[in-house]
């Protein structure tokens, strides 16, 4: 096999993949794109169009193995086996954010991630620094991909989601400013099942920090704080908090239904009435960003300005519609039982809950309480409802099966009375009856639309 110089191989031809490819090529690397699915019509345009040779639905290991570097999308896992003969070859594997990283020149970058939260912060932060006027992209895992960010429209700031899967396989990748919103057992299929693996897999996105740079996290996190009491975070560390810290030097904290954000020297105050998003969870999120933003030098009454504004992001926690005195909330977004805890405790009137879909191992016993306080009835929207039976049936007076959006909505509308909210929190995944969860909230948008 004969080795190409800056031959570089991409591995997975969607959003990252196809970012890298383009960004290698206009970087002079001999670029070959090989996936083993069917690459979308877009994508294969786009390809094309920059003279990218590619495959599909099979990966050819002579025009792999040859690679020295292969760009590795993050939903392909290392368990599969032309990963591990890349590996075994000892040829190089990057995320697609590394790879982007050696070419953001003198850009910065505030990545953000977390198990909930990271597009709400990510979005929140882009809105700010948006709104301020600055040279500023939103790249990622919403939104483009890094690399393509780069390679079509370079920029001075790049707000970034990044998952777990993305920090896998970084080797020099460093924000300079880093942002961890909170970690709860997500994904534990892909780290073995042992939820070390993913807590040292979050906490990559520091690795490579240094003294200039800032780490901003949840000071209330059970297992974040577990990590930082016996690991070394080389930044600056600063918390957001929920309960009242005035001792706080810098951070964030609320206290008498106010937003308290301190950063050198000076203090930003907001009443939480004035957020435009609602919930708890909310307001540790725009502290999230709000820290992001001081630290990226934006003025006070900017950051504020910026959270009164701020519309959401569509499929969490999104006003639909209101029917004959019932809300209809999608929050169709909500893939794990944490998110759904949050958004039922933002919930101010009973509450008829849509739940359900693939399920990845629910502990449903946690939302227990708060579906006592707040739920008259939960309609089952899976094709398997056995746990919610199990977990629910006897503590809410009804539990309905439901195996479509239209029915499910029918069914809960049925159900509630004027002055109720109709909430699809699902806590699962959408892969059992729908394409995605973006699908699954059209569909449920749909559904209430035409009632
Ligand atoms: P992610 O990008 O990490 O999946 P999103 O911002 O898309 O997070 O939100 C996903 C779900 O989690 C939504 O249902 C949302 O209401 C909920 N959520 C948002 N922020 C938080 C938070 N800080 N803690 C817990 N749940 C949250």
């Amino acid at each position: 096999m004969t080795r190409n110089a800056n031959r570089l191989v991409v591995l997975g031809a969607a959003e990252s993949g196809v970012g890298a490819a383009l960004l290698g090529v206009q970087k002079g690397w001999d670029v070959f794109v090989s996936d083993y699915g069917s690459i979308a019509g877009k994508y294969k345009t786009e390809l094309e169009q920059a003279n990218v040779l590619f495959e599909e639905r099979k990966h050819t290991e002579e025009l792999i193995l040859n690679a020295d570097c292969v760009v590795k999308s993050p939903g392909i896992s290392d368990k599969v086996s032309i990963v591990q003969k890349v590996r075994a070859a000892g040829i190089e594997v990057c995320s697609e954010i590394e790879f982007g990283y050696r070419y953001k020149a003198d850009s910065k970058i505030v990545a953000i991630t977390g198990s909930n939260g990271k597009s709400t912060v990510t979005s929140m932060t882009y809105h700010i620094f948006k709104n301020a006027a600055y040279d500023v992209a939103l790249v990622g895992n919403i939104g483009r991909s890094f690399a393509r960010q780069i390679a079509v429209r370079p920029c001075e700031w790049y707000v970034m989601e990044v998952s777990s899967f993305q920090l896998d396989d970084i080797h020099t990748f460093k924000p300079d400013v880093a942002v961890l919103t909170n970690i709860t057992p997500d994904h534990l299929d892909r780290y073995d099942y042992k939820l070390e693996n993913y807590v040292r897999s979050k906490f990559r996105i520091t690795e490579n920090q240094t003294e200039g740079d800032y780490f901003i996290t949840n000071g209330e996190d059970p297992i974040i704080q577990d990590y930082i009491s016996t690991h070394f975070i080389h930044s600056n560390t600063i918390y957001f908090t929920m309960s009242e810290q005035n001792n706080m030097h810098e951070g964030g904290f609320i206290d008498n239904e106010k937003m308290n954000i301190r950063f050198n020297g000076e203090e930003l105050n907001m009443s939480i009435h004035d957020l435009s998003l609602k919930g708890k969870h909310n307001q540790s999120n725009s502290m999230a960003a709000g820290i992001s933003a001081r630290i990226a030098g934006i003025r006070k009454e900017k950051i504020r300005e910026s959270f009164s504004t701020f519309k959401g992001i569509e499929h969490r926690l999104e006003f639909v519609a209101t029917i004959r005195g019932v809300d209809f909330i999608n929050d169709s977004k909500a893939t794990n039982v944490n998110s759904v805890w949050y958004a039922l405790e933002s919930m101010t009137k009973p509450t008829v809950l849509i739940l359900g879909g693939q399920d990845k191992g629910n502990d449903y016993s946690q939302l227990s309480d708060l579906i006592k306080e707040k739920v008259k009835a939960i309609v089952c929207l899976t094709a398997d409802s056995n746990a919610i039976h199990e977990a629910f049936d006897g503590v809410v007076e009804q539990v309905l099966d439901t195996t479509t959006a239209k029915d499910a909505v029918n069914a809960a509308y049925a159900l509630a009375e004027k002055g109720d909210i109709v909430l699809l929190s699902p806590a699962c995944a959408s892969f059992d009856l729908f394409k995605n969860y973006e699908e699954r909230g059209d569909m449920f948008k749909e559904a209430v639309k035409s009632l």
